[in-house]
């Protein structure tokens, strides 16, 4: 009878969840509405019942199910495998997550930061595989990161290490919500794009971008900037260079902090690919210093499963090859 893990990564709109071997091949996986607005207790169902389904669907039972890791958005306590906030999810409080799971399914269970499951993912399947000092970036409605520093993960005495986002790289800049001025987050998210884009177009009634959007400039997202950049247009173009200067900015700091090998990026501001990256790149060799230069900035191979295989491949390596990596387990 074979063993099995299950990952699954829980996201505001959607939970995607992975099943994979004890030879690390994937078996299963599915992805289905939150459900958010029903609220925490709604959500813990739901997330039990796509665990029981991916098992059923794919002809395991609970009985080969060796553990199971979530990665939850916000702030989280790993060691008591509890959600303490997420901004994401309406009435998502201190919720003892892994507890309430570990209940249900009766195998061992452990919860981490969302996007730093998602670096995981990247580190064990992904990008980052066979690198021990990585950076992991998701650009997404914010910007938020996984540090490895010779190949453990950096969390930080209070797990809020990483905050790329809130790197000030705008000193007279915009207010964040976080109480700082000028953070990378509210220039190279995709919120941050997509608000530029709008300010941008103030001033220029020809681009594409408000073709796409039919005039209505309150439609205008990241993905709107991205598709008219690819496209052509100017003022996309202009866009998509500025948010690689402040994105550059924040990495060539980053590389002159840690020195890392490789820098990942992902999230669906990545969308723009090269388009972005490639300025992003030149603005980090011209800004960091020569040793930190040499970092290769690469993007993210797994892209919105990242979350769910981070989560299954560690679950894999603590509860069937018994290599202790995790703090806490419920
Ligand atoms: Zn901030």
């Amino acid at each position: 009878m074979s063993k099995i893990v299950v990952g699954v990564d829980l996201g505001g709109t959607n939970i995607a969840g992975v099943l994979i071997d004890e030879k690390g091949e994937l078996k299963g996986s599915k992805v289905w509405p939150t459900e958010a607005e029903y609220g925490p207790e709604h959500i813990l169902r739901r997330i039990i019942e796509l665990i029981r389904t991916l098992l059923e669907e794919n002809g395991f039972t609970l009985n080969q199910l060796q553990g199971v890791g979530v990665g939850v958005p916000g702030l989280v306590n790993t060691r008591e495998g509890r959600s303490i906030i997420s901004h994401n999810l309406p009435g998502w409080k201190d919720i003892a997550v892994a507890q309430k799971i570990h209940e249900e399914i009766n195998a061992p269970v452990f919860i981490e930061n969302d996007v730093r499951m998602a670096a995981w993912g990247e580190k064990l399947l992904g990008a980052g595989q066979d690198k021990e000092d990585i950076v992991c970036l998701t650009l997404g409605t914010g910007i938020g990161s996984g540090i490895f520093i010779q190949g453990k993960m950096f969390k930080g005495r209070k797990e809020s290490a990483g905050e790329i986002g809130h790197m000030t790289v705008e000193k007279d800049g915009l207010r964040c919500n976080c109480g700082n001025y000028g953070c990378l987050e509210l220039y190279a998210s995709g919120r941050g794009i997509a608000r530029r884009a709008k300010e941008a177009l103030a001033n220029h009634t020809s681009s594409l971008i408000l073709k796409l959007v039919n005039g209505d400039i309150n439609q205008i997202t990241a993905a709107t900037v991205c598709t008219a950049a690819k496209q052509g247009d100017e003022l996309a173009l202009k866009v998509i260079k500025e948010t690689a200067l402040y994105l550059g900015i924040g990495l060539a700091n980053v590389a002159n902090l840690l020195n890392p090998q490789r820098i990942i990026l992902g999230g669906g501001v990545m969308q723009a690919g090269e388009l972005l990256l490639e300025p992003t790149r030149e603005v980090v060799y011209s800004r960091a210093l020569p040793l930190n230069r040499e970092v290769e900035i690469v993007p993210a191979k797994l892209g919105e499963w990242a979350g769910a295989i981070g989560g299954a491949m560690l679950a894999k390596m603590q509860f069937i090859e018994g290599r202790s990596s995790l703090e806490w387990v419920w």
